[in-house]
């Protein structure tokens, strides 16, 4: 189910039956000559709206136009690059918007850098602000922690909001990260084949197009990418599931 979708009442439901959100982050990024500059965030759709096949999730608009540091180009590249600050606090805003609509269980899914990178970093330090200051604003006191039933009384302070790679642990092998090479190329070609174009690459093609002689952007096909759709929503499913 869509977020976008839902009607009020859907939504006391949702969040009655404990539903999950799903928020699906990524960025415009040139991604090669020959795939769409979506594709990080295209492929954490692709695989939220499987995961709901599978379970009742609901599944929020997307976070699109995340922190890429330019290392991949500019605008005119197909890249964009917003104000670190200004994004962080958006995203601080809209989850807490998240929590203050009821949802217990909120998964940010990351296909782009590392967890440690500006957009991860984004989403985790929101999280992590957000679980202090939401104690606080129930009007817990100054000092709660300090005192043992008072802590009991407001549970733990991680865990409402859990920021992850899309890629859990669980999925890898077959699943694999790389920057438009045989991973990502395949994920996008067993999932939205249309936004592939392989005849695009030739000699030009950036490095990381030809990574390894054998398994590059060129010899990217739907199998591999279909293997790894199937993992990668299988781990989530696992994950979701434990926590029901
Ligand atoms: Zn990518």
């Amino acid at each position: 189910m869509y977020l976008k979708h839902i009607r009020p009442y859907q939504l006391k439901e949702v969040v009655e039956r404990g539903d999950p959100l799903l928020v699906p982050a990524g960025c415009i990024e040139t991604h090669g000559p020959h795939m769409a500059i979506g594709h990080d965030t295209i492929i954490v759709e692709e695989i939220c709206a499987r995961i709901a096949e599978k379970v009742d999730v609901v599944i929020a608009p997307s976070f699109d136009y995340g922190p890429t540091g330019y290392a991949l180009g500019g605008p005119a590249d197909g890249t964009i690059d917003p104000d670190y600050a200004a994004f962080g606090g958006h995203v601080k805003a809209i989850l807490k918007n998240f929590r203050e609509m009821g949802f217990k269980a909120i998964y940010v899914i990351i296909m782009h850098q590392g967890m440690e990178a500006p957009l991860a970093l984004a989403f985790k330090k929101a999280a992590a602000e957000l679980s202090f200051e939401s104690i606080l604003e129930q009007g817990y006191p100054r000092g709660w922690w300090g005192v043992e039933s008072l802590k009991d009384e407001a549970g733990p302070l991680s865990g409402h909001i859990d920021v992850q790679p899309m890629i859990l642990p669980d999925a890898s092998p077959p699943a694999g990260g790389d920057h438009a090479g045989y991973n990502e190329t395949s994920f996008l070609l067993a999932t939205r084949p249309e936004l592939v174009e392989q005849d695009r690459l030739d000699d030009t093609a950036p490095w990381y197009c030809r990574q390894d002689e054998e398994k590059n952007s060129w010899t990217a096909n739907v199998e591999h990418g279909q293997a790894m759709v199937d993992a990668v929503v299988a781990a989530w499913v696992k994950r979701i599931g434990s926590r029901l």
